[in-house]
């Protein structure tokens, strides 16, 4: 068995049988998604579109690739006839933009609002009050080709494992809310996407639907 076969069963095996894996392939080639393609792995993330782009060329196409990292509105256009879904939706005009792709292609893309609850500065992603402002405003409502589906977030890269537990039931609870207040007909709105590699067990305490997990799978990455 291959190392990336073995990493990705050691991976699964800490995970309830809800919780989906997406393989976060960015920066690692083709062939090492293609084991673990081979080792039964159907749910890929990659963060740039230019790498997505390329790799999609090369793979099969039953994979549902995500896209995880911060997408500008310019490059929807790209990934647009293809993308499962879009984890860090982080602005309104960046929901705009995937409307107005997705209805060209006759598509409706999911996607998830990233939430901005780390302390690091550079992440991207709504605060909590402008998560619920933009939801109370409501255009989200007038976008048929959008389907928001959940959550996301990145907790705090730290060692303090109360601080990413504090984080992560933050976004638990946010998710609850926002539930009740405007998804509460909508069953697929269900996703909390959170846990990486270094927080998993953590992610699953604090109801994680979906973790993407790059490093525990394809090791260090190749730059
Ligand atoms: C890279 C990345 C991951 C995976 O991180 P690992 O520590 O390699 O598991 C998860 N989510 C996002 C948004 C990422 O950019």
């Amino acid at each position: 068995m291959s190392d990336i076969a073995q990493n990705l069963l050691a991976v699964r095996s800490q995970l309830p049988e809800h919780v989906r894996l997406v393989a976060v392939s960015k920066y690692h080639p083709a062939e090492s998604i293609r084991e673990a393609y081979d080792a039964g792995q159907r749910v890929f993330g990659e963060s740039h579109e230019r790498e997505l782009t390329q790799k999609v060329a090369l793979l099969p196409n039953d994979i549902e690739w995500h896209f995880i990292g911060h997408l500008q509105t310019n490059k929807v256009k790209y990934i647009a006839p293809y993308i499962s879904m879009v984890e860090a939706a982080d602005s309104l005009r960046l929901l705009r933009e995937i409307q107005k792709q997705a209805a060209r292609h006759d598509r409706v893309i999911d996607v998830l609002l990233e939430l901005h609850i780390a302390e690091e500065e550079t992440k991207y992603g709504f605060s909590l009050d402008d998560c619920r402002k933009m939801l109370e405003e409501g255009e989200w409502r007038q976008m048929p080709n959008v389907r928001i589906c959940g959550l996301m977030m990145m907790a705090s890269y730290v060692e303090d494992v109360e601080q990413i537990r504090a984080e992560m039931t933050l976004a638990a609870d946010f998710f609850d809310e926002v539930k009740q207040r405007f998804f509460a007909d909508a069953p697929y709105f269900k996703e909390r996407s959170w846990g990486m590699s270094h927080d998993i067990p953590i992610a699953c305490q604090c109801r994680s639907t979906m973790v993407r997990v790059g490093t525990a799978i394809f090791c260090e990455r190749g730059y």
